[in-house]
């Protein structure tokens, strides 16, 4: 990347960033919750717009759900394509009482842009469009770029595999880019190479057709309570480890490069940088990294309330997630549950699941990347080989192909989700100028 290029194309981002932050309040008094279809009508062809005024083609693909925004800036010959993926889609608001100005007004204090979406995705998403705008301003976009930005992701993306599918030659690309999430707690940018999957069960059992009394009926009437809790705790040895058969088939170990930066990952701020590597299989960067976890969400039966209600109640209810490692499959993985379940009377049904990605440490993409993101921040990215949460990466490293690296633009503590969330424009500004320079460095990138 030539020096001069990327100081030219800083300093129009620095002087782009009062018209960004503008857009960016466009953007979050847009309430687009997701779900709301109106406002999510709204967001797109908002999001469609700026797109189009920073130089690309830009579509509105309407579909089963809500509308996803496509758009496009060919590849000059002989250069490769990124694609950029985001969501304008955001959370509920609730409790209301909780913002100190409503969520969608967005207001500016302490260097901070307030607003529902501000940090979640809105901001991330709209700093890759500023910078191919100033890129477009000076040195002319030097490879190919497509943006991607659905409506959905909040909700579990529902329709993007299929989506993506259909679409697979409009989205062609040689490198996928997601800005979502936080960065590290300590500040340092982060660039993640995969995610965990997540599956989701409902089970239960039913017993009478309503609570029965206890002294009347207790040790005749059927204790769907009691099974239940003893069908659920039978899915764990004694170690915590899972008893259910065939729960850990598929799962690949991580390579010796990828076990070596979990290890030096600093876990909620208790090691530093330079503290002694652990690469213990119970290292927490080990454990959230590459293996699975079966939790329970959610448990529900009988009687809640204050003092005493002797009762046997009718039905035992749990949600259940799944956090799945490379190579797992979630069909396979519901397939060994149910099975172990059932066997112990329980109802099960499947609400989500997402498979789990990986991309090569060492993919081509990976150190122009880096460079980028060091020449940005002024600090190297710690490099993280798995999200422990979910996005669905999958369909860009299955269903495309493609190598996908997570680069979040966000801080840890923008409360995404909760009341008050923010973005810094400091951290707005960084970003535009890290996707800026990731175009530049991956545009030198050999013609694929
Ligand atoms: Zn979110």
């Amino acid at each position: 990347m030539s020096h001069d290029a990327l100081k030219t194309v800083f300093d129009r981002i620095d002087s782009l960033q009062q018209q960004v932050a503008e857009d960016l309040s466009l953007l979050v008094a847009i309430p687009s919750i997701a779900g709301h279809a109106e406002a999510c009508r709204d967001a797109a062809a908002t999001t469609a717009e700026l797109c189009t005024a920073a130089g690309f083609n830009a579509e509105v693909w309407e579909g089963p759900g809500a509308p996803t925004v496509f758009a496009e800036i060919p590849a000059p010959s002989g250069r490769p394509t990124v694609l950029f993926y985001g969501h304008y889609d955001v959370q509920p608001v609730e409790p209301l009482e909780a913002w100190t100005t409503p969520p969608f007004e967005p207001t500016i204090r302490d260097g901070a842009l307030f607003g529902r979406g501000a940090g979640d995705n809105k901001g991330q998403f709209l700093a890759h469009i500023a910078a191919v705008k100033a890129l477009e301003d000076t040195v002319g976009c030097p490879l190919g770029v497509k943006l991607l930005i659905e409506g959905e992701e909040e909700i579990g993306s529902p329709h993007l595999e299929r989506l993506v599918a259909a679409n697979a030659d409009r989205l062609a690309c040689d490198v996928t880019i997601t800005a979502d999430g936080p960065y590290h707690p300590d500040g340092n940018p982060l660039i993640i190479f995969g995610v965990r999957g997540l599956l989701f069960m409902d089970v239960a059992i039913d017993g009478a057709p309503h609570d029965l009394h206890s002294g009347s009926n207790g040790g005749i009437a059927p204790t769907p309570a009691r099974e239940l809790v003893g069908a659920l705790a039978a899915m764990w040895n004694e170690d915590g480890s899972v008893a259910v058969p065939g729960f850990y088939d598929d799962i690949v170990a991580p390579t010796p490069t990828e076990g070596e930066l979990a290890a030096r990952l600093p876990y909620a701020q208790q090691a530093r940088p330079d503290d002694a590597a652990d690469p213990s299989s119970t290292a927490p960067w080990h454990r959230l990294m590459f293996e699975p976890n079966l939790n329970i969400a959610g448990l529900a039966s009988g009687y809640d309330g204050t003092g005493v209600k002797t009762v046997i109640p009718h039905r035992a209810g749990a949600k259940i997630d799944v956090r799945l490692v490379v190579d797992q499959d979630p069909d396979k993985v519901y397939a060994s549950l149910r099975r172990f379940l059932e066997q112990r009377g329980v109802r099960v049904s499947r609400r989500a699941a997402v498979p789990p990605s990986r991309t090569p440490i060492d993919t081509p993409f990976s150190a122009p990347v880096q460079r980028a993101v060091e020449a940005s921040w002024n600090i190297r990215p710690w490099l993280q080989p798995r999200l422990g949460g979910t996005t669905p990466d999958f369909v860009f490293t299955r269903t495309l192909a493609v190598p996908s690296l997570l680069v979040p633009y966000a801080p840890a503590d923008m409360r995404h989700h909760a009341a008050d969330e923010h973005l810094p424009l400091e951290a707005l500004h960084r970003g535009v100028r890290t996707s800026a320079a990731i175009c530049l460095e991956l545009s030198a990138l050999p013609s694929p």
